[in-house]
């Protein structure tokens, strides 16, 4: 089993949220209805959604709850993807589809505080808002026709102004921007391990440091081998994500992993803090090479950024993200720390587009959120709950695709850290135009 990612240095979030369920490896072996590979938001989202249904579930994590992007994401809940609207999704998968696809989106963020509230998830959740200031004057003009085609969906959102971008934000680089008012942000590492403990409650069984080494087909299903026991189920839901390993190959290569950094700057002082987000809003903006940030229950900024090369990777993004803070939020002055610095892989697909597939019958999948997947993932679990307790697959919120590997993907892969160096030009000429 090759996980994805090398070991992320601690996260803030690992000191900060509460301890998850006791969980222990997979021992011996079980039958259930459904079995779900990954123990992340997704994996999580449908087991309880299953369970909740009357069947019985066995989740199978690789190595710990929340170790993908669950437990090391920026914690933003966003109700949109990072480039499609819903005239996009229409037009590519038909009135309907498109619109069904939309409504699943724009919902997301509801849906995800929802479901910390009707589970009691202890987990900092902030509904406070999400926005999405636009760094130019043509990205403003992008900003009103999102806000046109998610409004005219019935999504509860608003266009801000330059005046107003500043006052909400307290930032002084923005033209204008989206306000989504379901959204906000939260813990992530809390969300996912209290969505374990709500999944445990309802009858689900969770084994971690078990991680799915093979996948054939016995009866009228599929037996899940890990090291230690083995599981056969009727249906099977894989929510691997970024974190897909060789198990199944071709969906390993329908996305390129790429490394997202994190960062915690030390606690702030409140008046500072009153004039950084004043009013707690999470923000990821319209820059290529995303500047995106948000306040946390510590008082700290958690922010990050992307590198197109790994090697001293602590002090260049000392550099590079400090003098970013600074730049957007200059009431914070020189005295920036950053006290956590850590990473994940977030899984980007060719087309910007979360991808539903069966991969085999029986056994189903969501991949490639191209990091707007905290919300979506908690939404795409209930969809696929639905497929594994024998709902059309055809006829879902998210429409079946089929499963396309992406050519030469090991070079695209390599490729995609310079794909960084062309956003950071793009970025500067829409400033300057
Ligand atoms: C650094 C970073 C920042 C991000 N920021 C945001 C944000 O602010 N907002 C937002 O909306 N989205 C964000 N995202 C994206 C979001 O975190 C992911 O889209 C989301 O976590 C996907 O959830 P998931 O359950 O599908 O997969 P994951 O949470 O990645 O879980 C996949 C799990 O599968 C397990 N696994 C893999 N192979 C096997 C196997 N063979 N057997 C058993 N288990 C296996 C892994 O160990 C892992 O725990 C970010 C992602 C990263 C990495």
């Amino acid at each position: 089993m090759t996980i994805v990612s090398s070991q992320s240095p601690a996260s803030l979030w690992s000191v900060t949220a509460r301890p998850g369920p006791p969980t222990s490896p997979l021992d011996g072996d079980r039958t259930v209805d459904v079995a779900v590979i990954g123990g992340g938001y997704a994996g999580l989202s449908t087991a309880l959604h299953v369970v909740q249904a009357g069947k019985s579930v066995v989740v199978l994590e690789a190595v710990d709850i929340g170790y993908g992007g669950a437990g090391t994401n920026n914690g933003q809940v966003i109700p949109a993807l990072t480039r499609a609207n819903p005239e996009d999704l229409r037009q590519r998968f038909g009135e309907e589809r498109g619109n069904r696809l939309a409504r699943l989106i724009a919902g997301s963020a509801a849906f995800t505080f929802d479901l910390i509230r009707k589970h009691g998830i202890e987990c900092d959740a902030q509904q406070t808002g999400w926005v999405q200031p636009a760094h130019s004057p043509g990205r403003a003009v992008l900003a009103r026709r999102r806000y046109e085609q998610w409004a005219e969906l019935g999504a509860d959102v608003a266009y801000l102004d330059r005046e107003q971008v500043g006052t909400l934000t307290g930032a002084v680089i923005y033209h204008g921007g989206l306000l989504a008012r379901t959204g906000g942000h939260v813990n992530p590492l809390g969300l996912a391990r209290g969505l374990a403990e709500a999944s445990l409650r309802a009858g689900a069984e969770i084994f971690t440091k078990s991680p799915v080494l093979s996948v054939a087909p016995q009866g009228d299903g599929w037996r899940l081998q890990t090291p230690n026991g083995a599981v056969v189920a009727g249906k099977v839901v894989v929510a691997t994500d970024a974190y897909a390993d060789a198990l199944f190959p071709a969906l390993r290569r329908s996305i390129v992993p790429v490394r997202s950094y994190q960062m915690a700057t030390q606690a702030l002082a409140p008046e500072i803090l009153s004039q950084v987000l004043p009013l707690n809003h999470a923000l990821s903006d319209s820059h290529r090479d995303l500047y995106f940030f948000h306040a946390t229950a510590d008082h700290r900024i958690v922010t990050g950024g992307a590198l197109a090369l790994n090697f001293q990777w602590r002090s260049r993004l000392d550099r590079r993200i400090g003098e970013r803070l600074r730049r957007v939020f200059p009431v914070l002055g020189d005295d920036i720390r950053f006290e956590y610095q850590w990473y994940g892989d977030v899984a980007i697909t060719t087309n910007f587009l979360p991808h539903f597939h069966q991969v085999a019958p029986g056994i189903i999948t969501v991949i490639g959120y191209n990091g707007r997947g905290l919300a979506l993932a908690a939404a795409a679990g209930r969809v696929l709950a639905q497929a594994a307790l024998g709902h059309d697959v055809n006829d879902l919120d998210l429409p079946l695709t089929p499963l396309a590997t992406i050519p030469l993907q090991g070079l695209v892969r390599r490729f995609s850290r310079i794909e960084l160096l062309r956003y950071r030009w793009l970025d500067r000429q829409e400033v300057r135009a």
